[in-house]
């Protein structure tokens, strides 16, 4: 009954996190009518986005590729950070919101995943080769696990406590105080800020 063009961009549309059939239609009814400005906008900016971001080659958290091809993020090209503290996160949006706390002047490592027994995701699913090179590399003493409080969350933090452990590092938990269950994403500034100052060994 639609084109099939239209049909095909309602599918892809569909694809993305948290977009329905009936958003995926009208999204794609707007850009045919009277938005068309806006679909070809859309459009070059999808087709930039593949060629010049990727996931930073030291953490993993969005980065822009530079002149001569790599990709290192704004975190891991600062070098006001201290590189002697890293904070590990599930997910880039986790990054951001810790980020816009300032509670950490150290650097990322974004896992990208969680330990999910139920999902069938295991500890070789995880990134832990790229986390010890990372670890190794930039002489870190202080390792904050800022996964989120949820079962998935504690159990990785539990696994990276186990893989970190005996390696000299200070291994640190954030504090209760984010919801549990809750996503760090969603949490206010104030509330992840006090999370992550009321870090405890782990
Ligand atoms: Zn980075």
């Amino acid at each position: 009954m639609l084109p099939s063009r239209l049909s095909r961009v309602i599918e892809l549309f569909a694809r993305l996190p948290g977009v329905g059939e009936k958003t995926a239609q009208r999204f794609a009814l707007f850009l045919v009518g009277g938005g068309s400005e806006t679909a070809a906008e859309l459009g070059q900016g999808l087709v930039e986005l593949g060629t010049t971001v990727r996931p930073c080659e030291r953490c993993r958290n969005v980065a822009e590729v530079d002149e001569t091809g790599r990709a290192l993020c704004t975190v891991c090209r600062d070098s006001r950070r201290d590189p002697s503290v890293l904070c590990i996160v599930a997910r880039i949006q986790d990054l951001l919101a810790i980020e816009k706390s300032s509670a950490v002047r150290g650097r990322y490592f974004v896992l990208g995943r969680l330990l999910s027994p139920l999902d069938g995701i295991g500890p070789e699913e995880l990134p832990l080769r790229e986390l010890m090179q990372r670890i190794r590399e930039d002489g870190v003493e202080e390792v904050i696990l800022a996964t989120p409080p949820s079962v998935d969350g504690e159990a990785t933090a539990l696994l990276l406590a186990q893989e970190l452990g005996g390696k000299n590092l200070r291994l640190t938990r954030i504090a209760s105080g984010v919801p549990h269950g809750g996503d760090l994403e969603f949490a206010d500034q104030v509330t992840l800020g006090r999370a992550i100052d009321g870090r405890r060994p782990m």
